[in-house]
């Protein structure tokens, strides 16, 4: 079996006296696309703000490549190859797209490998080529979550974390951001995917978790998971 890349145990995370997660145990091997899905309020944001230094635990332990990573900040994750893109995106709007993309690469010194990997992120998300002297601010909701995806890919992150890719945007742009984040896992790049969307989460991943009110209800193969009648009836709308 592949190495366990990140690995949480027994996390708890609260807001003042708000238990948001309740001991919670997840990992995720290398070459996985894993996605963790449960409703709104589950606790999925909350979960990825603590693996990357975002929120304090409680309790629990977060490992990555068997080291914890507890109280690290995000440009130290960064540079352990842990990268994220949150909730909202979080582009600079007032730099253009290839501005934004090298602002991913800033804590690499290889000016090739920069380059090359310019090139392979404008050729995942042609759209960005396009646009690549416009600023981040004029372009849709789909575009900016490209290129969130393509600054984070800037880094040659070997983990990256993506938290609700597909919220809030039009249908095609949804079905685009699946497409997209499927063909970065084929590239080779390892995935803890956070959705709402699960049914599209679960038929791009190898495994799946189902969080609800702060703690992991299922997990599984993701082919199972889609067809189990109770995954379906409880998540998948049926
Ligand atoms: P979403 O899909 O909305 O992001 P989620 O599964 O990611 O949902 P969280 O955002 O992690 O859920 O929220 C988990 C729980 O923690 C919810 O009950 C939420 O109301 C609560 N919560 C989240 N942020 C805060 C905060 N800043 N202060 C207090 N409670 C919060």
């Amino acid at each position: 079996m592949s190495q366990t890349l990140l690995k949480v145990s027994g996390l708890k995370v609260a807001y003042g006296g708000i238990q948001a997660v309740k001991g919670v145990d997840f990992e995720v091997r290398e070459g996985e696309l894993v996605s963790l899905i449960g409703s709104n309020g589950a606790g999925k944001t909350t979960t990825m703000k603590a693996i990357t230094g975002l929120l304090p635990l409680r309790d629990g332990e977060i490992s990555y490549l068997g080291e914890s990573i507890r109280g690290r900040g995000a440009w130290d994750l960064v540079k352990k190859g842990l990268a994220m893109v949150p909730e909202g995106r979080g582009v600079f709007t007032r730099m253009t797209i290839t501005e934004n993309l090298q602002m991913g690469a800033h804590i690499r010194k290889d000016k090739q490998g920069i380059a090359e990997d310019m090139e392979r992120v404008f050729t995942t998300f042609p759209r960005l080529k396009e646009r690549k002297d416009q600023l981040a601010g004029t372009m849709s909701g789909g575009e900016q979550q490209m290129l969130a995806m393509g600054r984070a890919l800037m880094s040659r992150p070997k983990v990256l974390l993506l938290d609700e890719p597909s919220m809030g945007l039009s249908p095609i742009m949804v079905d685009k951001i699946f497409e997209v984040v499927g063909e970065v896992h084929k590239q080779g790049v390892t995935i803890l995917l956070v959705e709402q969307n699960a049914s599209r989460a679960l038929e791009i991943a190898n495994r799946g978790y189902v969080m609800e009110s702060g703690l992991i209800t299922m997990n599984g193969q993701a082919q199972q998971m889609l067809s189990d009648p109770k995954v379906r009836a409880a998540y998948l709308g049926e």
